[in-house]
């Protein structure tokens, strides 16, 4: 068996149940354990820590797959590891055919690497990191019978997968797909999802209860949904009796999409603004013609993926935040989101303090948000917390 020693000392994350080997703690990594082979991770006296995939020039040196010594790392385990996935959310969170769910999240369920989400009967999967990729067959074997989807489409194309050192790979493993649009209901809606063409998998399903929750809030209400994509929120607003909407996004496909989706809904079209810009610009201009909103919607793109990007993206929380509070009506919410790994909620929470502070205006928190718990969070990875929400009210 291939082994990874670490440094002396620098054991300490690993017994703590954290699943990444970061570059800078290994002293040596034995035998020609090469891209995506198991290994033990193992103190510098020797003593076993973990199993774990290798990927030897990586900053991220190995990602552990399990605790116990004994374990196997085979087809077996792969199909075990999610089935238990899979069975969890049958069992907690059961999701009618129709709609869409996550399946798989990564570290957080014993595969780091790995996303699979489910739209209605089509599967995507997103492997980046070299031991998923190692198993790519077994995993997407287990996949088709376990979910008896339609087909399996692979969206291994994300950023992250340049850093593992991965190269991009998009398109259907298995099963027929005539049109990349699929069709999915969320929460009452009408919702297409170009699992070839959009965002991340295909849509964003981290948010998908806070779209309801949010939405709630909307009746009578004149809402601005920033950042919107396909229009998750504003659909959700109108859904529940929003008086207008007006959803901004620099993305024309989203946008184009989102209109289609008011149209599918039968929603009314003349309740709705489809404004293709940048929100960092289109909110001043909304500032300078005094325009005004009952319910703000915050929910921009990952603007630190790391902790020391967090700086930078404080400054751009800040300003989005501070302009959004300055365009509420007295009674006025403000529903923003932060999903940078890099800004954990104290400091998020912090920001939006500030964001108010220098609005001039007195904002209580009435809600708090998280990830789908489809989205589960291991207890010994807090790296798997990265979306977060508040729901704030004026005077
Ligand atoms: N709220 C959406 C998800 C938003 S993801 C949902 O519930 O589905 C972030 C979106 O921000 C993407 O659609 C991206 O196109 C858009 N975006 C990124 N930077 C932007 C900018 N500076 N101005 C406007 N839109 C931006």
């Amino acid at each position: 068996m291939h082994k990874v020693v670490l440094k002396a000392g620098r054991e300490k994350s690993l017994l703590r149940r954290h699943p990444w080997v970061f570059s800078g703690a290994v002293a040596r990594i034995d035998g020609k354990a090469s891209f995506g082979d198991t290994a033990h991770v193992v103190a510098n006296d020797g003593g076993f820590l973990a199993l774990a995939a290798v990927n030897p020039d990586a900053n991220i040196s190995a990602r552990v797959w399990d605790w116990n010594e004994t374990t196997q790392i085979n087809t077996a385990f792969f199909h075990r590891r999610l089935e238990t996935a899979i069975g969890m959310r049958r069992t907690l969170f059961p999701r009618k055919p129709d709609e869409a769910e996550r399946l798989v999240h990564g570290e957080s369920d014993g595969l780091p690497g790995l996303i699979v989400d489910r739209y209605a009967d089509v599967v995507v999967l997103q492997i980046s990191s070299a031991g998923c990729h190692r198993w790519r067959e077994a995993i997407i074997a287990s996949l088709q019978q376990l979910t008896s989807a339609r087909a399996l489409y692979e969206r291994s194309d994300a950023d992250v997968l340049e850093l593992e050192g991965l190269t991009a790979r998009a398109g259907l493993v298995r099963g027929e797909l005539e049109t990349p649009v699929v069709h999915i209901m969320e929460s009452g809606v009408h919702l297409q999802v170009d699992v070839a063409k959009g965002h991340k998998t295909g849509f964003y399903l981290d948010q998908r209860d806070n779209r309801l929750q949010v939405g709630e809030l909307a009746a009578g209400r004149d809402v601005l949904n920033c950042f919107s994509y396909t229009g998750g929120f504003t659909l959700q607003a109108l859904a529940h009796g929003a008086a207008s909407v007006t959803s901004v996004d620099s993305s024309a496909e989203a946008l184009q999409l989102g209109r289609e989706h008011v149209r599918m809904n039968a929603f009314a079209e003349d309740r709705c603004e489809w404004v293709d810009a940048d929100v960092f610009q289109y909110l001043r201009k909304l500032r300078d013609q005094d325009r005004q909103f009952d319910l703000i919607i915050l929910d921009p793109p990952k603007f630190a993926p790391t902790a020391a990007t967090a700086e930078r993206a404080a400054r751009g929380y800040k300003d989005i935040n501070l302009l959004a509070f300055k365009l509420l009506r007295p009674g006025g919410l403000l529903a923003t989101f932060s999903c940078s790994g890099g800004v954990p909620a104290d400091l998020f929470r912090k920001i939006v303090a500030g964001a108010a502070l220098d609005a001039n205006v007195d904002a209580q928190v009435v809600n708090q948000f998280h990830s789908t718990p489809d989205h589960p969070v291991l207890l010994a990875f807090p790296e798997g917390e990265y979306l977060k929400g508040l729901l704030c009210r004026i005077n």
